[in-house]
C-alpha cells in the first residue's frame, strides 16, 4: 500500500491532461498529483490513434485548451504540423494523432522540471477509507487518495450483439473481428480486395472509410445501419445571432423552438450550421433544468437526430465516402445486427429484419461502450446513475453524487461521462472549461 496521495486523477486522456495543466497553472505542485492510466498522458482513446487518416472532426480554432488564449492550438499547429491535406473550405482539420502530440507536449512544458506520478494501470474499484479513498488497480496494487478526479472518458466500443465463433482459428478471429477500431492499428492488415463490413454509420465508420480510401482499398464496403444516412461534413460557420430563448421550456417546446429557429436550407449548408451552432450555446443550461424523465424523453425522441447533426465529419472523410459511392464500392444495408457468425474464412452478420451481410472482416463502429469503474461505483452505492443511465451523476460543481444524492466533497468527474448530468460535454473546448472550473474550485477549497 502506497502513502496517501493528495490528488489522484483516474484516466490519462485529454481530460486528465487538461486537468493536470490547469491545476499546475493554479500553482498545485506536480508532486501532489498522481495520474493513473495505461497510456501516454493526453492521448487517450481519442488521440492515441496510429492511423494518419483519422482526423479531428472540428476545425483548428475550436480545439480550445486555454479559454484566455483560444487559438493556442491553431498557432501551434501552424508551426509544428506538416499536413498538406488539412486545409479545407471549412477550415483546417488536422490529424487526431497530431493533436495528441500537442497535448502531451503541453503537459511536458507545463511540468517543466517538475514530476508527477504516472501509474500505467487501470483503476478497477474505488472504495471509501475513512475520509479518504482507496483505489484498487488492475495489477492488484492499492493506493490511498485524499481527492479523486475521475476522467475515464469514452469507454471503447463493444460488440452490440452475440458473436459466434465457428471453426475459424483464434488468430484469424482476432485480426478479422475488430471490436475497437479507435487506434487504427488493424488497418495495415487489411488486404486491398477484401470485402469489409462496417457496423454503424457514424464518425468512426467515416474514419474507417477515409483510411480505407487513402490506402487504396478496392473491395466492397458494406455498412450496416438502421438509417441510410451518414453525419454531414462540417461546413464553414460562425455564430452571427443569439436565439431569443423563451423563459420556460418543456422538452416539447424546446423541440418546437429549435425546429422553428433552423432555416429550411440544406442541413449541409453553412446557413443551416450557423443557426445550429447558435442554438448549441445555451443548450447545456436548458438541459440541466430538465428532470431525469424529461431528459429521457428528449433522448428517445430526438437523440439520434441530435447525434447526427451535432457530430459532424471532417470534410476529407465525406470526400472519401463520395469517392466510394461514385464507384459503387459502398453499400448500406438497413437494419440492426442481431448476430455475428465467424466461420472458417468469412463473417456473416444476421440482421433483425432477416437481411444478412457477408464479408471477410468486420469493424465495430457502434460507438462508446460501458465503463466498468463507473458501474462498480454504482453497485457499491458510492454513486448513482445519471439521468440518461449512461454514466454516474454529478452536480454543476462536477462533484459525484452519492446514493442519497449528496455531493462528495473530494470525488469529482470531468469529461464526456458528465454528459447525462450537464449536457453536451464531449468536445475538447467544453472539457477545457470544466478543467478550468474544477481547478479554480479545488484551489478555493484549500484556502
Ligand atoms: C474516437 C474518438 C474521436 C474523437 N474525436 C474528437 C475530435 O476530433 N474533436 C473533439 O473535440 N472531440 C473528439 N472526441 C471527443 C472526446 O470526448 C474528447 O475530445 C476528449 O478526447 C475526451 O477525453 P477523455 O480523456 O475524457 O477521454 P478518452 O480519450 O476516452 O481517454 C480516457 C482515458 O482514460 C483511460 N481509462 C479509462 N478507464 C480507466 C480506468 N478505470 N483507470 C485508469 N484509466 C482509465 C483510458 O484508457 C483512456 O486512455 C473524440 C472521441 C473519440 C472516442
Amino acid at each position: 500500500m502506497r502513502n496517501s496521495n493528495e490528488i489522484c486523477i483516474v484516466g490519462d486522456g485529454f481530460s486528465a491532461a487538461i486537468m493536470v495543466i490547469h491545476l499546475l497553472r493554479k500553482g498545485v505542485p506536480p508532486s501532489s498529483i498522481t495520474l493513473i492510466g495505461p497510456g501516454v498522458i493526453g492521448q487517450g482513446n481519442a488521440y492515441s490513434c496510429s492511423s494518419q487518416s483519422y482526423r479531428l472532426n472540428v476545425r483548428e480554432d475550436l480545439l480550445i485548451t486555454f479559454s484566455e488564449n483560444p487559438l493556442h492550438f491553431a498557432s501551434w499547429a501552424q508551426n509544428h504540423i506538416h499536413d498538406p491535406k488539412a486545409k479545407t473550405a471549412a477550415g483546417y482539420f488536422y490529424r487526431r494523432h497530431d493533436f495528441g502530440r500537442y497535448i502531451s507536449e503541453l503537459v511536458s512544458n507545463e511540468l517543466g522540471s517538475g514530476q508527477l506520478i504516472h501509474i500505467p494501470a487501470k483503476v478497477t474499484q474505488i472504495v471509501r477509507r475513512g475520509d479518504d479513498w482507496s483505489l484498487s488497480l488492475e495489477n492488484n496494487n492499492d493506493l490511498i487518495a485524499k481527492q479523486i478526479i475521475i476522467a475515464t472518458g469514452n469507454a471503447p466500443p463493444i460488440w452490440p450483439c452475440n458473436v459466434i465463433k465457428k471453426l475459424a482459428s483464434p488468430t484469424w478471429i482476432n485480426s478479422h473481428l475488430v471490436e475497437n477500431p479507435w487506434t487504427g492499428d488493424y488497418l495495415q492488415e487489411i488486404r486491398a480486395h477484401e470485402n469489409i463490413i462496417l457496423l454503424g454509420a457514424g464518425l468512426t465508420a467515416l474514419d474507417t472509410i477515409n483510411a480505407l480510401v487513402e490506402q487504396g482499398h478496392c473491395g466492397m464496403i458494406y455498412v450496416i445501419s438502421p438509417r441510410k444516412i451518414f453525419p454531414p461534413a462540417q461546413a464553414s460557420w460562425q455564430r452571427l445571432h443569439e436565439p431569443n430563448w423563451p423563459k420556460k421550456l418543456s422538452p416539447r417546446h424546446l423541440i418546437r423552438f429549435i425546429r422553428d429557429y433552423l432555416p429550411s436550407a440544406d442541413t449541409t449548408s453553412s446557413e443551416w450550421q450557423c443557426a445550429w451552432e447558435e442554438l448549441r450555446v445555451n443548450l447545456n443550461t436548458i438541459w440541466q433544468q430538465f428532470s431525469s424523465s424529461q431528459r429521457l424523453i428528449l433522448l428517445k425522441r430526438v437523440g439520434w437526430i441530435w447525434s447526427l447533426y451535432r457530430f459532424r465529419a471532417p470534410p476529407q472523410t465525406i470526400a472519401s465516402y463520395e469517392q466510394l459511392r461514385e464507384k459503387n464500392q459502398i453499400h448500406i444495408i438497413l437494419g440492426r445486427a442481431k448476430q455475428i457468425i465467424c466461420a472458417e474464412d468469412h463473417i456473416r452478420v444476421l440482421l433483425d429484419n432477416g437481411c444478412e451481410a457477408v464479408g471477410e472482416r468486420i469493424i465495430n463502429c457502434t460507438g462508446v461502450g460501458a465503463d466498468p469503474l463507473l458501474s462498480n461505483l454504482i453497485s457499491d452505492r458510492l454513486a448513482i446513475p445519471d439521468g440518461l443511465q449512461q454514466a454516474i451523476a454529478v452536480d454543476t460543481n462536477l462533484r459525484v453524487l452519492d446514493s442519497n444524492q449528496q455531493a462528495w466533497e473530494n470525488l469529482w468527474m470531468i469529461g464526456p461521462a458528465t454528459m447525462g448530468s450537464l449536457g453536451d460535454v464531449v468536445a475538447a473546448s467544453a472539457i477545457t472549461k470544466q478543467a478550468e472550473q474544477l481547478a479554480e474550485q479545488m484551489i478555493k477549497k484549500e484556502h
